[in-house]
């Protein structure tokens, strides 16, 4: 007899026939003798469409309200599973995040878990119940319902795995793995049978949206054993392994995996003094507005006596950047000139085997010249390299690398 945590995304449980169908799989489980804890998601397009109706109300509602708005999605789909359970004969109670005691920060819209009590939850297993729990909530000190940032129900299911000491922590999804590259984009992507810890978390980090970021640290730090896998499909799914040793490294392939995100912009301040300080008097009154900036270069320019500044952000806090810089910065260096480009996109290899090899970045660059287009910034670490580049290219690009990076599947119709 197992423990296992199971979470379900938004397009699983996206209609009352899928929610059937996945009171029926968690049966399959429970009958086999297993102890299972599921976590649901709200139904696809409903966190959106709450957030919508907020922004008709008011455009800066307070992140307090938010959480309070967008934590209702999963209250709907936790209650009617726990009756899809019910009605098939399998005890099955519903919890919200706050019930359960899913103890967060109150950083409201993308909290911190700093820990669960997992007492009644235990028992209510004991009894036999299957424990359905709201995914991507939690409750602060004061009592305040929170939120852990988009995707978090990922982050629900590998923290109460980490919690119970689960056995497994299985994320049902609506594709049946992780891939070299997101399928939708490039149908070449092949489904990997492992992925490191390591990799998957630069995946995750740089715009793979399959795990959300903070599950697979939660994975990393307590050794849950985690597994992607289909709601729709039986099959191995994808597990996520410990890093691998330096020894095994060799046989690595130079990449794992491609991700990109259009959801950058960059801001650039041209011919800015080039005098100690001057990256801080930039950055520090973003970084004071809790502004988290990713990308950064800095170039010398001809003269000597001046340099370019750039610097990428999330699209979300492009404005509010482009402001500070306008009215709070450009003002104290006392030259420069401000340019923005939000239709960015940012294009990742990523690939424990890159550490002992060398020419990938030139192989990248190579390819992406050949097809006309243009790298604006790239930036490097031990595993990854990212270019930014045009958004209207990124498919194309992701394409070209996923080829060129011998990704690409043999035969995609005999698949
Ligand atoms: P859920 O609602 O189940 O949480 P998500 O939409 O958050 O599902 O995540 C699954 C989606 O992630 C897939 O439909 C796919 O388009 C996307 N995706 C991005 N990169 C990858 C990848 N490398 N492997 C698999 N899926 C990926
Ligand atoms: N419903 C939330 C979202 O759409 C959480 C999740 O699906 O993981 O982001
Ligand atoms: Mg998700």
């Amino acid at each position: 007899m197992a423990l296992y945590v199971q979470k379900f995304g938004g397009t699983s449980v996206g209609t009352v026939e899928r929610i059937k169908a996945v009171a029926e799989k968690v049966k399959r489980f429970r009958d086999e003798g297993h102890q299972i804890v599921v976590v649901v998601s709200a139904m696809s397009g409903e966190t959106n469409r709450l957030i919508e109706l907020a922004g008709q109300i008011n455009d800066e509602p307070t992140p307090r309200e938010m959480d309070m708005l967008v934590s209702t999605g999963e209250q709907v789909t936790i209650s009617l599973l726990a009756m899809a359970l019910q009605k098939t004969g399998v005890p099955a109670t519903s919890y919200t995040g706050a019930q359960i005691g899913i103890r967060t920060d109150s950083a409201h819209t993308k909290a911190r878990i700093q820990r669960i009590e997992t007492e009644d939850l235990r028992q209510d297993l004991e009894d036999g119940q299957v424990v359905v729990v709201a995914g991507f909530q939690g409750v602060d000190e004061e009592g305040n319902i929170t939120t852990l940032g988009r995707g978090g129900s990922d982050t629900t299911g590998v923290a109460l795995a980490a919690a119970l000491k689960a056995d497994e922590c299985q994320i049902y999804t609506d594709v049946d793995g992780v891939y070299t590259t997101d399928p939708r984009v490039c149908s070449k992507a092949q489904r990997l049978e492992t992925i490191t810890v390591e990799e998957m978390l630069e995946l995750a980090s740089l715009g793979s949206k399959v795990l959300q970021i903070r599950a697979v640290e939660f994975a990393g730090k307590y050794n849950v054993p985690l597994r992607v896998l289909s709601s729709f499909e039986d099959g191995p799914g994808t597990l996520i392994i410990a890093d691998q040793h330096e020894e095994d490294s060799m046989e690595e392939p130079l990449i794992s995996g491609i991700a990109f995100t259009a959801n950058e912009a960059k801001l650039t301040l041209l011919n800015t003094p080039d005098v100690p300080g001057v990256a801080w008097r930039i950055l520090g009154p973003i970084a004071d507005a809790n502004i988290e900036v990713d990308m950064i270069v800095q170039n010398v320019a001809p003269t000597g006596n001046y340099t370019d500044f750039t610097f990428t952000v999330a699209k979300g806090d492009y404005k509010q950047t482009m402001k500070i810089l306008k009215e709070q910065v450009l003002p104290d260096l006392g030259e420069g000139e401000l340019r923005g480009d939000d239709n960015i996109a940012k294009v990742s290899l990523v690939g424990v085997g890159m550490r002992s090899h060398a020419g990938v970045a030139s192989r990248m660059f190579r390819t992406l010249a050949e097809e006309n287009i243009n790298i604006r910034m790239v930036s490097t670490s031990e595993i990854k390299i990212s270019v930014v580049i045009d958004e209207k290219q990124m498919e194309l690009a992701v394409r070209m690398l996923h080829q060129a990076f011998g990704l690409d599947k043999k035969d995609p119709e005999s698949e």
